[in-house]
C-alpha cells in the first residue's frame, strides 16, 4: 500500500512510543484563552475525518511497523468524531494490530455530553486510557480561562470513567490563576483531584507562546490589558509544593513530565508524595542566584 497517513499536530509526551493515528483535525473548541495551539501549529480549522480514510492510514501504520504496544488517536478530541467513528476505528485498530493499550485525548464537555452509557461502548471498543485537561479545580479560573467545563463536570465524568475501566490521565496547569488567583487555583484543584483520584496527574506549567506574532497565544491581550498578570517561575515552584501539601495519599501517579516544568518531580502520592515534596523544598532553599539560573536555563516550548 502507498501513500503516507496523516500526522497528528500534537501528542501527550507519555505516547512517543504509540502508534498515532488521526480521527479528527484540530480542535473543536478552540476558545480556551491559554491554547491557540491548534491555530498556531497550521490547523485553524476543526474537521472529522471519515472512517474510511482513517482505517486505510491505520492499514499504512500497522503495514509499515510489525508491533507497537499502544496507540493513541487525535488531534484534539477525537471522540468529538461520533461513537459510531471512533468505536469502529478502535475496533478495527485491535483487529489489525493486539495493542496492549489504546489512549486518546478528550476534552470533558465531551465526554460529559456522552454520557455513562456510551463511555461503557468506548470501553468495550477497546479505548483504556484517556488525556483530558483538567487544567484547574477553580470554576473561577476555568470561566476566565473559557475551557467551557466545570469541577463538577470533571467529577462525574471521573466517575463514569473508572466505573467503565478507563484510565484518567489529567493535566494541571501551572499558571493559570495568574499571581492573583494562584492560591485559590493551586487548592481547587488539590481539592477536584483529592474527590475525584485520577490514575495520572500530569504537570505543566503555562506558557504564552507568539508574544508578537499573528497566531499567539489568545491570553495576550489579557496580559497587555493589565487583566491577567503572568505567575513568575518562582510562583509556579510554590504552586507544585502547595499542591503536594494538599494532595492526599492517592493512588495518583504524580508527573511533572515536561521540559516546561521548572521542576520535575515524578513518583505515586501515595508512597512518595513526601519525598517530591521535600524535593521542591530544597530546591526552594537554594541560594536565590542559584534558583534564578535554573530559570534561565530551562526553555520555554510547546
Ligand atoms: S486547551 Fe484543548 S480544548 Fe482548549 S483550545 Fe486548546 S486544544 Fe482546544
Amino acid at each position: 500500500m502507498t501513500g503516507r497517513p496523516e500526522p497528528l499536530v500534537i501528542r501527550p509526551p507519555s505516547e512517543w512510543r504509540s502508534l498515532l493515528v488521526r480521527i479528527t483535525r484540530g480542535c473543536n473548541w478552540n476558545r480556551c484563552r491559554f491554547c491557540g495551539i491548534y491555530p498556531a501549529m497550521g490547523q485553524p480549522d476543526f474537521s472529522c475525518r471519515s472512517l474510511a480514510e482513517i482505517c486505510r492510514d491505520i492499514d499504512l501504520l500497522t503495514g509499515r511497523h510489525s508491533r507497537f504496544e499502544t496507540a493513541f488517536f487525535g488531534d484534539a478530541d477525537p471522540l468529538a468524531a461520533g461513537m459510531e467513528i471512533f468505536t469502529g476505528a478502535a475496533r478495527y485498530l485491535r483487529r489489525r494490530m493486539p495493542v496492549q493499550r489504546l489512549t486518546c485525548y478528550g476534552r470533558i464537555s465531551t465526554l460529559y455530553r456522552l454520557g455513562p452509557a456510551n463511555i461503557r461502548l468506548l470501553a468495550e471498543a477497546g479505548l483504556n486510557r484517556i488525556h483530558v485537561g483538567l487544567e484547574s479545580g477553580s470554576d473561577e479560573v476555568l470561566r476566565f480561562q473559557r475551557k467551557g467545563q466545570s469541577a463538577e463536570m470533571v467529577a462525574r465524568v471521573a466517575g463514569w470513567l473508572k466505573a467503565a475501566g478507563i484510565e484518567l490521565s489529567c493535566y494541571v496547569l501551572l499558571g493559570l490563576g495568574g499571581r492573583d488567583l494562584w492560591q485559590r487555583h493551586v487548592t481547587a484543584t488539590a481539592r477536584l483531584i483529592n474527590r475525584i483520584e485520577p490514575g495520572f496527574v500530569r504537570i505543566r506549567r503555562l506558557w504564552l507562546h507568539g508574544r508578537n506574532e499573528e497566531g499567539g497565544c489568545p491570553l495576550w491581550r489579557e496580559v497587555r490589558t493589565g487583566i491577567f498578570v503572568e505567575q513568575d517561575p518562582e510562583g509556579t515552584v510554590r504552586e507544585v509544593e502547595l499542591l503536594l501539601e494538599l494532595l492526599e495519599p492517592l493512588e495518583t501517579f504524580f508527573a511533572c513530565d515536561h521540559a516546561n516544568n521548572y521542576i520535575r518531580v515524578s513518583g505515586l502520592l501515595r508512597e512518595d508524595r513526601q519525598e517530591m515534596l521535600a524535593e521542591v523544598r530544597a530546591f526552594l532553599a537554594l541560594p536565590p542566584e542559584q534558583r534564578q539560573a535554573h530559570y534561565t536555563m530551562v526553555g520555554s516550548r510547546i
